[in-house]
């Protein structure tokens, strides 16, 4: 047993294991992939048995996350990722569910980069503290602090591809990612699930432009829309997406027999898994140039 402070709530208690991305997307990550592994991009050379996690919270806190992930993965992430649907309503768990992402993210690459500059430390104990009394329900609202919320959908077009990197469709529709990105005195709390984007901002400049993503406090409805990202947002996805390939072109050929063996022990899983799905979509967008190599197994 564990025991220590609550991260969360602050209660000295028994700790219990909390995924930062929630358990479910990592688990269906794995179960949709080509092999049934998952490989972490900070150690790539090996298979991962789970995505990061740690003793942070207590158990009432833990609760408090499940429920909100539970309505989250039944009405949203699973008709999404199975194509089933591209709409859906959502109640007021939409907007704890998105806040208890940002806090995870933003404790998360705290608790691995400390900061050193004051004005930044102090902005994010800022959102932090928002963030929690939110959680815990002291406060209704998230104040100056938004929550923009985008479903994603395959790229095919290859219009809209000219300077995307070639494995575009994997990092979308595949990809598990926390960041916090900060420039121009604004913190951004960027938490990539598949298939989903959120992004934690407050004073933006921009945010005036950015409404229709904006998550209600409420309720309200997700459904395809156009969508507008913050200046430079773009550029850092597709930056992110060629890193990972990077990263592959790196795996020791040890590695990549392992990953080959999987594949071809079981084509079948290979052939109906969503991770040649969304190779299929950077093929039919790129051509040859999509069997760069990236995402073998699926990465967060
Ligand atoms: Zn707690």
């Amino acid at each position: 047993m564990v025991e220590g402070e609550c991260k969360l709530c602050g209660e000295h208690r028994e700790l219990k294991l909390s995924h930062f991305i929630p358990k479910f997307v990592g688990k269906w990550v794995k179960d949709s992939s080509a092999t049934g592994y998952i490989r972490l991009n900070q150690n790539i050379n090996k298979r991962a048995q789970d995505i990061a996690k740690d003793y942070w919270l207590c158990g009432e806190c833990e609760q408090l996350f499940s429920g909100w992930e539970r309505e989250f993965a039944n009405k949203i992430f699973y008709p999404f990722v199975k194509n089933e649907t591209d709409s859906a309503f959502y109640g007021e768990w939409l907007a704890k569910f998105c806040a208890s992402l940002s806090w995870r993210t933003l404790s998360y690459m705290r608790s691995m980069n400390p900061r050193s500059d004051k004005v930044v430390d102090e902005k994010e104990k800022v959102v932090l503290r928002g963030l929690a009394s939110f959680l815990l329900g002291k406060t209704s609202n998230l104040g100056i602090f938004e929550q923009h919320f985008y479903p994603l959908d395959a790229i095919d077009s290859a219009s809209v591809g000219v300077g995307l990197p070639e494995n575009i469709n994997r990092y979308l529709l595949r990809s598990m990612h926390m960041d916090v990105l900060v420039g121009d005195g604004q913190v951004m709390v960027y938490t990539k699930l598949p298939k989903f984007i959120l992004l934690g901002l407050s004073n933006h400049s921009e945010s005036k432009q950015m409404r229709s993503s904006r998550v209600s406090i409420r309720e309200g409805k997700l459904f395809p829309q156009s969508y507008y990202w913050p200046k430079g947002f773009a550029e850092y996805m597709f930056g992110k997406a060629r890193e990972i390939s990077q990263l592959y072109r790196k795996i020791n050929p040890n590695q990549q027999a392992v990953i080959e063996k999987t594949l071809t022990k079981n084509p079948e899983r290979a052939a109906a898994s969503e991770t040649i799905a969304a190779f299929q979509h950077d093929l039919e967008m790129f051509g040859r140039a999509a069997f760069s190599p990236s995402n073998p197994d699926d990465s967060a």
